[in-house]
Formats: structure tokens, sequence, C-alpha cells
């Protein structure tokens, strides 16, 4: 049990939940490295969401709202750290949920889509096709789901299929804290927040964004100016890390 008052609870809470998942073959062992470095990242942005975050999360509300099929798709760190959080954005924005892995066997997808289902997430479920152009299963979707997807809002996700996805025409939203990932330079928009942090700050903003506001965001939207200030915001703790 961790004490509530340690002072690095959520940190030690989401490594204790990592782990268990990883045990039940949710996780697989590679994405506890992946944690690893996301929580690098999350120091140097002071463990909190930035300004330049807030934007994008606003942003991202008002993309998913205004898309024609928003899809989010969930790996198994996602559904280990925020399967609550997914049930709770797929609720106020209507976004399909599709399970997607990177480490893909049946037995994995079956796991992942019985713990989102039992944290109230409505799981597209069919027989994936090889419709994104990568030449491994990082390549099955399914044609209802991802296939048919203009914005596809995709949480700790790696480069490669980040880029295929955006040659396939779609807007791709990233929820990743390292700003330097070939992730975070592909997407159309990358939030550099923690996911748990983001998701719910999200769903938030589903609900909060006046008429008029997300049209003028995504207009707006530059991902190259989000990175930097990103970057700007590490490198200024970093300065004064000392002091
Ligand atoms: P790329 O191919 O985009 O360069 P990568 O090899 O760094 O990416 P992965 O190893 O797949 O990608 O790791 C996924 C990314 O998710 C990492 O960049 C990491 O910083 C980030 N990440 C891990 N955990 C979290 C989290 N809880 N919240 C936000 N980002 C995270």
């Amino acid at each position: 049990m961790i004490p509530k008052d340690h002072p690095r609870y959520r940190s030690l809470v989401a490594r204790e939940r990592l782990a268990r998942c990883a045990r039940e073959g949710i996780v697989a062992l590679e994405g506890l490295a992946a944690h690893g470095r996301g929580e690098a990242f999350d120091y140097l942005i002071g463990e909190r969401t930035t300004r330049s975050a807030e934007i994008a999360i606003q942003t991202a509300a008002a993309m998913l709202l205004s898309a024609r099929h928003p899809v989010i798709s969930v790996n198994g760190n996602t559904a280990a750290l925020a399967a609550g959080e997914i049930a709770a954005l797929q609720q106020v924005s209507g976004a399909d949920v599709e399970v997607n892995l990177f480490h893909r066997t049946d037995e994995r997808i079956r796991l992942i889509t019985r713990h989102l289902e039992g944290h109230g997430v409505r799981v597209l479920s069919g027989t994936p096709e090889r419709l994104v152009p990568l030449a491994h299963d990082r390549g099955l979707c399914l044609r209802e789901g991802i296939g048919d997807a203009d914005a596809v809002l995709v949480p700790l996700e790696d480069g490669d299929r980040c880029e295929a996805l955006r040659a396939m025409g779609k807007a791709v939203i990233t929820i990743d804290l390292n700003p330097l990932s070939r992730t975070a330079r592909t997407a159309t928009l990358t939030i550099v927040d923690e996911l748990t942090r983001a998701l719910p700050a999200i769903t938030a903003a589903c609900t909060t964004l006046k008429p008029g506001e997300g049209d003028r965001l995504i207009t707006l939207l530059d991902n190259a100016y989000l990175l930097r200030a990103a970057i700007d915001e590490m490198r200024e703790r970093l300065t004064h890390a000392l002091e």
C-alpha cells in the first residue's frame, strides 16, 4: 500500500498499476520501458500541464468535436493507466474506441478489450484488415474504425504508425511527453503532457468550449510552435533547477 502523502504518490501508483497489468498480459514488457521515458520528460516539465499543453488540449477537444468520425486508438499502456478516463472522453466526444497494439496478439486484444469494457468503454469489434501501410501487425485496423476515421487520437504512439496515418490523410492527435519523438514531430497535433492529466482535461474542454472557439483554435493550430514552447518550458526549468 503506497501512503497517500508520499511525494511521488501518483508516479508510484502508475508504476504499480503498470506492473500489475504487465503481469496480467495487458501491458507489454516493452511498454514499461516506454513509460520510463515518459516519466523522465514529465520531470522536465514539472509534472504539471503547461500553458502550451493547455492550448493543445483545447485544440484536441475542438478537433474531436468537429470530426466526421473521431476514433481513439488504445494500446496496452493507455488501457492500464487510463481506462476510466477513456470512457469519460468517449462519452462527451462521441468517439469510437479501437484497440490497436504494437505487440499484437489475439489474447492481448481480448484482455485489453475486457479491461476497457469493465471501465465503461464501448470498444469496436470486428475483423481487422491491413489498411495502414505498414509491413507488420501495426498495419491492422478495423475498416469501420480507424480505417474510416478522419481524426484519430493515438496516445503514446510510435513514429512510423503516426506517419502512416498522416499519409492516409487523417488528422492525428497524440499525447506524448517527449517533444523530440518522431511521433510528436509527425502528428497534426501533439499534447506534451502526461496521459492521465491530459485525457480528463480534453474531456473537460469538450464540455466547456464556447461556440466558435473550436474553429478559431483549429485555424491557429501550429504544432511546431507548440513543440518549441514545450522545449522552452523544459529549458527554463533546467536553467533554474538548482536556484
Ligand atoms: P517515436 O517512434 O515517436 O520516436 P518512441 O520510440 O519514443 O517514439 P515509444 O517507445 O513507443 O516511442 O514510447 C512512447 C512515447 O510515449 C515515449 O516518447 C514516451 O515519452 C511517451 N510516454 C510514455 N508514457 C507516457 C505517459 N504516461 N504520458 C505521456 N507520454 C508518455
